[in-house]
């Protein structure tokens, strides 16, 4: 298998590319012919790259290249537009990619209370479509936060740099993407944890944006707080936004709930947080899943404020997205609002979380490669 997937031409770059065409004594061009077929065209087998020679595609599939791109293994639509793909890969391995249309990714689907300056996102004329494609850097994940379906797979997988990205140009094709045209947002929210598959996660980065043409300020990666990745991705010339899963306000709830604190407590990471180059005008964005009677108590709000004081960040907060075999509850929305107006009190912009696909199991938390969809309690 792994042999195999050496032979995928998704993943590789334009230097890459060309050592290939080199090597079976082809022009240099053919590189830049390659690169433009695979990630702008989005062309899903070799047969389709027609700028290529007969004799050159031939040669490649008979040596047992192809062009890696994943596959649909079933999709599941909801009512409100959500789409959610179970992709798979040639080894059998499957993740799961989600396509939320006209919401403007983590801008749009976060919802100001009443009386809050409206965000300034009005569609140029130029843009005919708008949408989110959710994706997964990992199969599974092993950072086992107890409020997240994925930890329940645990983990199976890294992902390759073409898995990474292949999903975005899946979506994009289903989808009849025009880039340049439509307006397009990527968030790294998927299963897995990206900073846990760092370096796979910035290769598909790079492609995406150098080939797809998917601007980075359109990127958002979440990571669960592994903090030496954290300064490493402040150093990535080309990088997304990030943001970083908090979901509790003092130590011992958040090491209730996630295990990764007792690697990096709190303290170690507010400490990168603060540490992070932010561009400018770009602010760090902390998420916070709100778990009824666990961590949605005014207290708590007040904790955070004073977590996050003198750090350009904003807040999300995301109401619990239940599921089987998830030993928490959804707060009340009252909860909820109380806790969001004590953050916007002290100064910290803080938006909802409107979760999108619930019925199909496509919202925060929830992709565990479900296939039979059951009733949510
Ligand atoms: N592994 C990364 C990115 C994927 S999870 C991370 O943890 O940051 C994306 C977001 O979904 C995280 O902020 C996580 O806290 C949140 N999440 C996980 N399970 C959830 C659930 N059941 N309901 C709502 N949000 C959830
Ligand atoms: Fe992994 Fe993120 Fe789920 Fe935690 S919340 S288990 S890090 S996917």
């Amino acid at each position: 298998m792994t042999t195999l997937s050496k032979l995928e031409l998704l993943g590789l770059n334009n230097q890459e590319l060309t050592e290939l065409v080199v090597s079976f004594g082809e022009p240099r061009f053919r590189a830049a012919q390659l690169f433009d077929a695979l990630y702008r065209q989005r062309l899903a087998s070799l047969e389709q790259i027609s700028t290529l020679p007969k004799s050159l595609r031939s040669r490649l599939s008979s040596l047992g290249y192809s062009t890696g791109f994943p596959g649909t293994a079933a999709s599941f639509l909801s009512q409100d537009g959500t789409v959610r793909y179970l992709v798979s890969f040639s080894d059998g391995q499957s993740v799961e990619t989600v396509w939320m249309p006209e919401g403007d990714g983590v801008e749009d689907t976060e919802e100001l209370l009443p009386g809050a300056p409206a965000s300034p996102s009005a569609p140029s004329s130029a843009t005919n479509r708008r949408g989110t494609i959710c994706l997964s850097s990992q199969s599974g994940c092993a950072v086992n936060c107890r409020f997240c379906m994925t930890a329940l797979l645990g983990l199976q997988r890294n992902l390759s740099p073409g898995e990474i990205l292949g999903q975005v140009l899946l979506v994009l094709n289903h989808q009849q993407i025009v880039i340049g045209r439509d307006r397009i947002n990527l968030v790294f929210m998927g299963q897995g944890e990206p900073f846990l598959n760092y370096d796979n996660f910035i290769r598909a980065v790079q492609l995406l944006v150098q080939g797809a043409g998917i601007p980075e300020s359109r990127m958002t990666v979440s990571t669960s707080g592994i903090v030496p990745r954290i300064a490493d991705f402040g150093r990535e010339p080309i990088r997304p936004h990030l943001a970083i899963s908090l979901n509790a306000s003092n130590d011992v709830l958040r090491e209730g709930i996630m295990p990764i604190n007792r690697k990096w407590n709190l303290d170690t990471l507010i400490g990168a947080a603060r540490d992070f180059p932010l561009r400018s005008r770009e602010r760090l964005t902390f998420e916070y899943v709100l778990l009824s009677g666990v961590n949605d108590a005014p207290e708590n709000a007040r904790e955070v404020i004073a977590l996050l004081r003198g750090i350009r960040a904003k807040v999300n907060l995301i109401s619990l997205n239940p599921g089987p075999g998830i030993p928490f509850q959804t707060p009340t929305t009252a909860a909820v609002e109380l806790f969001q107006q004590t953050l916007i009190d002290a100064g910290i912009p803080a938006y909802l979380r409107r979760p999108r696909g619930l019925d199909i199991y496509a919202a925060c938390g929830q992709l565990k490669r479900t296939t039979q969809l059951v009733a949510l309690p």
